[in-house]
């Protein structure tokens, strides 16, 4: 298990609920490397998260030791295989706050989650004259399929707005989910804004008046614990390539009874009980939306990343976040004429830092931050709608993990600092 399993990721001192970010540095081989010159400072974390050795290892030794095909195996290799892809399966539903396993469902990612459901349930159950609600901070994995899904449909798409600080303005809640709305669908937490959406009245209204809710989770799994338990959702989704996780994996969340009642997404092997020339029976969930061979190799070594997140300890990890998120927000205040977007307030946002300078370009801002080791992200981030709303074409962003510290925030402001004078505008 390497270093996590030795204990030494926990801090035990001045705050127990501390991570201690050297130890977790250690255990990211990519994060000991320099970018032109300077020690890499990897701020690009809501984009896709780095990897710890553990996960690189599962990866290598399901390659070197067990790779075999799933599910329809009679030799050992096989087995062991099935077993750790079901394995890792159990360990999603533990860690969601121990929901049945047959709930989990895997893609490849948040996008092909949100785009099964769309055109399964979507695609049965939403008709002309229906509304689809999204808001408008989602990201166009959220966005994009239910688009289409209204325009192929005849449906509404409808948006809830956002506040001036970054939330949803519920308001006009009443008017805008209404009896003919199906689905309702929006993001736990904004890849731009940061900020953390209150889901309980979202989740309330929608299911008063009949309609389903798809979360998407790809920016709150990762950084805070969430639990499928306590909370209401059809589906939930998210990726682990944000969480630790190797590309290629995806998780849906769904209702046992609303999966069940779905037509599959893709035909083909795995996913059927019976075929005949003339008549093909479906499996159950999760097996029915998971056809042809699996991403199995991403999968298992999925698992690893899941026990790195545990060891942690998802509520020391929120807790880290908070208080850097805290930290940055005022550091970056320091920087002349720097527009930040989002909540104020760190209670209420996740370590997604959106910003602008009035004289420099997010691309100039992005390529200046490179030559200087810092990796952060400049563009509309997937968030078309939401960058026009904000009358903005593009942002800079700097989004942090687990192994980011007060140290890569300070890099950062003093770099957008000399910046300025490098511009001339300082
Ligand atoms: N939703 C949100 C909020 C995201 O931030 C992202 C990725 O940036 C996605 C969805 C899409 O995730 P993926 O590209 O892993 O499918």
């Amino acid at each position: 298990m390497g270093d996590v399993s030795t204990g030494r990721a926990i801090r035990v001192g001045e705050n127990a609920l501390g991570l201690d970010v050297e130890a977790i540095r250690a255990d990211f081989p990519i994060l000991d490397q320099k970018i032109n010159d300077k020690p890499l400072i990897y701020l690009d974390n809501a984009a896709t998260s780095q990897k710890p050795r553990t996960v690189i290892n599962a990866l290598i030794d399901y390659y070197r030791k067990y790779n075999a095909n799933i599910h329809r195996g009679v030799h050992a290799l096989a087995e062991q295989a099935t077993e750790r892809y079901e394995a890792t399966r159990s360990h999603v539903a533990r860690f969601l706050g121990d929901i049945d396993r047959e709930r989990v469902v895997f893609t490849k990612g948040t996008t092909e989650a949100i785009n099964l459901i769309a055109s399964s349930y979507g695609v049965e159950q939403v008709r002309a004259g229906d509304n689809v609600v999204v808001t408008e901070m989602e990201h166009h994995a959220n966005f994009v399929p239910w688009f289409h899904l209204a325009d192929s449909t005849g449906a509404e798409l409808r948006r809830i707005p956002i506040t001036v600080c970054g939330h949803l303005d519920l308001s006009r809640i009443d008017d805008i989910i209404t009896d003919r709305t199906r689905i309702v669908a929006v993001s736990h937490m904004s890849n731009v804004l940061g900020t953390i959406v209150d889901l309980q009245p979202l989740i309330d209204r929608a299911h008063d008046v009949g309609a389903i809710v798809v979360i998407d989770g790809a920016q709150s799994v990762p950084h805070f614990p969430v639990d499928l338990s306590a909370l209401d959702a059809d589906f939930y989704v998210f990726s682990a390539h944000k969480m630790l996780g190797p590309t290629g994996v995806g998780v849906l969340v769904g209702q046992r009874e609303i999966l069940d009642a779905m037509p599959p997404y893709q035909y083909g092997g795995s996913m059927i009980q019976e075929v005949r020339f003339d008549r093909v029976t479906y499996e159950s969930s999760p097996n029915r939306f998971e056809a042809g061979t699996p991403n199995i190799a991403d999968v298992v070594a999925f698992d690893a990343a899941l026990s790195y997140l545990e060891h942690l300890g998802m509520d020391a990890v929120r807790l880290h976040e908070r208080e850097l998120t805290r930290y940055a927000l005022r550091k970056l205040q320091e920087v002349p004429g720097l527009e930040l977007q989002g909540p104020a307030d760190a209670e209420h946002r996740g370590g997604v830092f959106s910003f602008t300078d009035p004289d420099i370009h997010p691309a100039d801002i992005g390529a200046y931050l490179d030559a200087k080791g810092i990796a952060i992200r400049a563009g509309h981030h997937c968030a078309q709608p939401l960058l026009r709303q904000m009358q903005k074409v593009a942002t800079a962003r700097a989004s942090i993990y687990v192994y980011n510290d007060e140290s890569d925030i300070d890099r950062l402001v003093a770099a957008l600092v000399d910046m300025r004078t490098y511009f001339g505008v300082g």
